[in-house]
């Protein structure tokens, strides 16, 4: 599709507004003549709130990840039936509800993503055996009457993002064995940010390479989401982490902005609006963040919850970072710094084993160095 922005006409226009208007998000068409099928100002406001409140970026444009988000928040439950689609899987806010309800009432429906997976139809099957329904996997008429009339059990109690949790905790406090999927942003002809000759693709395939040989000598698996050449889309980069049964992904990029005054360093895990989040990628972008900014002095921009692709559809914890800004000269010339890259490499690697080993001889953030690391596995090997 064509990306649509302020100063657009036409029909794609006209079928964005009227989803904004049904969503109530502009004030219905009518009245001013031709107003129906352009993008002004007061378009882009509301485009602008929807994508803050979806967790999207706020650009004000309408590309496919805003035009997709708006498409599914206009299936509220009960508007058509779910079911699992192999080959093309049904998303909506719909399906989000749904898999809140499921999680409410306890069953492991998945991250209440908005995508009908195999999660959520074994997890939809389960609901309607447990409570004498049609066990067809299909969120008809029926199962959706069921579901409203049950109140849940425990509110709030998020199995599966406890599971992530809990799974962890199981696997025992140790780094061996653990597959991490290290995904260095864009690459190939996608360069990313690009300023001065210096690409964002290229610092993130060197910095990558850093983290890999560290995590390999602590005992930890670590792959690669692309090759040097090779720039595949998020869903890609997603399903090769699933498929691989990654248990952590770490995605890395620097930023960009058109003030070359923004500087810093923040960090993403999944999480929606309405307050669903995954711990452990909340729990593992703090201790980057609190790893990064101690051992880098890049100003500390935060952790925030995202429904960006790549955190939506891995089914580990996800986290991206983005480090320093190519667009701010302090920034650049640390980022352009080997040495500086090995810093962070090793502040990564340290806040991964702070995941992992869940505070056992805990120290002071910014205090553990590599070699650390490398002792503290290489004695539990013997
Ligand atoms: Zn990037």
């Amino acid at each position: 599709m064509r990306v649509l922005r302020r100063g657009d006409g036409g029909p794609a226009v006209a079928e964005v507004r009227s989803t904004l208007a049904a969503l109530g998000l502009v004030p219905p068409a009518g009245g001013v003549a031709g107003a129906a099928d352009q993008f002004d100002l007061a378009m882009e406001q509301a485009i602008r709130a929807f994508q803050q409140q979806r967790g999207l970026i706020t650009d004000g444009l309408i590309g496919p990840a805003t035009y997709r988000a708006l498409r599914d928040a206009t299936y509220q439950l009960g508007g058509r039936p779910l079911a699992y689609l192999v080959s093309a899987p049904i998303t909506g806010d719909d399906v989000a509800t749904l898999q809140e309800r499921l999680l409410e009432l306890g069953y492991d429906a998945g991250r209440p993503n908005g995508v009908f997976g195999a999660q959520t139809e074994a997890a939809l099957r389960n609901f309607q055996r447990d409570y004498g329904l049609t066990v067809d996997g299909i969120c008809g008429p029926e199962t959706v009457r069921a579901l409203r009339q049950l109140s849940p059990r425990a509110r709030g109690g998020r199995p599966v993002l406890l599971r992530e949790q809990e799974r962890v905790r199981r696997s025992g406090p140790r780094l061996t064995g653990k597959r991490i999927v290290i995904d260095p942003g864009h690459g190939g002809a996608d360069t990313g940010v690009s300023v001065d000759g210096v690409n964002e693709s290229d610092l993130m395939w060197d910095l990558a390479r850093r983290l890999e040989g560290r995590m390999v000598a602590t005992g930890m698996e670590a792959l690669l989401s692309r090759g040097q050449d090779q720039c595949p889309d998020e869903s890609t980069r997603a399903q090769f982490a699933n498929e691989a049964g990654a248990d952590l992904v770490l995605s890395l990029h620097s930023d960009a902005n058109r003030s070359p005054l923004a500087q810093g360093l923040a960090g993403f895990h999944f999480g929606t609006g309405s307050g669903s989040t995954s711990t452990l990628g909340e729990a593992m972008a703090g201790l980057i963040q609190r790893e990064l900014t101690k051992r880098t002095g890049l100003r500390d921009c935060g952790t925030h919850p995202k429904t960006w692709e790549l955190l939506r559809l891995t089914r580990c914890p996800a986290v991206r970072v983005e480090i320093g800004y190519l667009t701010n000269h302090d920034d650049r010339v640390r980022l352009t710094d080997p040495a500086f890259r090995d810093v962070v490499a090793e502040g990564i690697v340290v806040a991964v084993k702070r995941l992992f080993l869940l505070g056992e001889n805990d120290q002071p953030t910014g205090s553990f160095t590599f070699a650390d690391v490398l002792a503290h596995e290489l004695a539990k090997a013997e």
